[in-house]
């Protein structure tokens, strides 16, 4: 079996990791704008060789790994050159704008919208991880649009990636993203900043860090590469998040300004109901 992964990073490679363990018989294939990538994946034995965009047609899978503003462009690519029995799946993080793309497209059949929800906040070929999916959601969008035979096998790929998967629409997989997901790493870059501009000291940044700052900001060492068009395709949703958000920090800061010790403590409090959830322990 042939593999193409588009996107040879955190994601691609990882996917990679685990599907050589999966099938014998698999030849991995990468494409990659960032040569040192590509070297890094062949000498870490994560992908055999470099292909080009030319070779889609010789793949019995293709897996895009790109940020999401360029799986948009490249998908209708893809698909337009892969063979008959092929599937393509995406990993990215946002979905409506994706699946809205190429609904006309006359092999959207073999393409698979796909949200694995796992990472770390580093990148590139080196960050890949053999088991990052074991025990995670793969989210699927517009199953009823995918071959039921491809989908069958991508379903049965992912289980035995011990993944368990969920079925979501593109437009509320984008809005669920954008509370849970999305908003995290918009308020860990907006901490990360505030305090990088009010303390002008490193050195207390270093010292002072564990008490909770390096846990709380650990997302904004993310990517902007990643992150940037994950914003501008999830706008709306992520808007509506942040309003949600900013009224808390001010109704927080009335009640810090006004000595409102009261309001204070209940908001906490009802917040550690969060510790149960993470917990998995109050899922209706
Ligand atoms: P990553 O580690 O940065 O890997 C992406 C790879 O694609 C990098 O090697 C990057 O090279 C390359 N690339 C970027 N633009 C390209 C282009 N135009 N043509 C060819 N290669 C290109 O990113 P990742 O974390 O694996 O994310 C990949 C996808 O997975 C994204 O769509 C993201 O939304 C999704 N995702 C991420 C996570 C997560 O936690 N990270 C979780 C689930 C899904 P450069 O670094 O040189 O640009």
């Amino acid at each position: 079996m042939k593999l193409i992964i588009i996107g040879i990073g955190l994601i691609g490679g990882s996917m990679a990791k685990d599907l050589r363990r999966l099938f014998d018989d698999l030849e991995i294939y990468g494409i990659d704008h960032n040569t040192e990538h590509i070297k890094e994946a062949i000498a870490l034995g994560v992908i055999d060789r470099e292909v080009t965009m030319e070779d889609i047609s010789i793949a019995d899978l293709v897996i895009v790994s790109v940020p999401v503003k360029v799986i948009l462009n490249l998908l209708p690519q893809i698909l337009d050159k892969v063979k008959n029995s092929a599937l393509v799946w995406d990993v990215g993080s946002t979905k409506h704008a994706l699946c809205k793309s190429i609904k006309n497209h006359p092999k959207r059949d073999q393409f698979l919208a796909a949200h694995p929800i796992a990472g770390t906040e580093f990148s590139g070929p080196k960050a890949a991880i053999e088991g990052l999916f074991e025990g995670k959601p793969q989210i699927l969008c517009e199953t009823e649009k995918t071959r039921p035979d491809l989908l069958a096998w991508a379903e049965e790929t992912f289980s035995k990636m011990k993944m368990y998967l969920r079925e979501m629409t593109p437009k509320s997989h984008d809005k669920h993203m954008a509370y849970v997901s999305h908003l995290s790493h918009v308020s860990s870059f907006m901490l990360g900043k505030t305090v990088l501009e009010i303390e002008k000291d490193e050195q207390n940044i270093f010292d002072l860090a564990g008490s909770g700052f390096e846990s709380t900001v650990r997302l904004a060492k993310s990517s902007p590469d990643m992150w940037t068009p994950i914003f501008e395709q999830n706008k709306k949703y992520l808007i509506e998040s942040l309003d949600a958000y900013i009224d808390n920090l001010n109704h927080f800061k009335k009640a810090i300004a006004t000595d409102d010790h009261q309001a204070i403590y209940e908001q906490m409090k009802n917040t550690n109901q969060l510790t149960q959830i993470l917990n998995g322990i109050k899922i209706k």
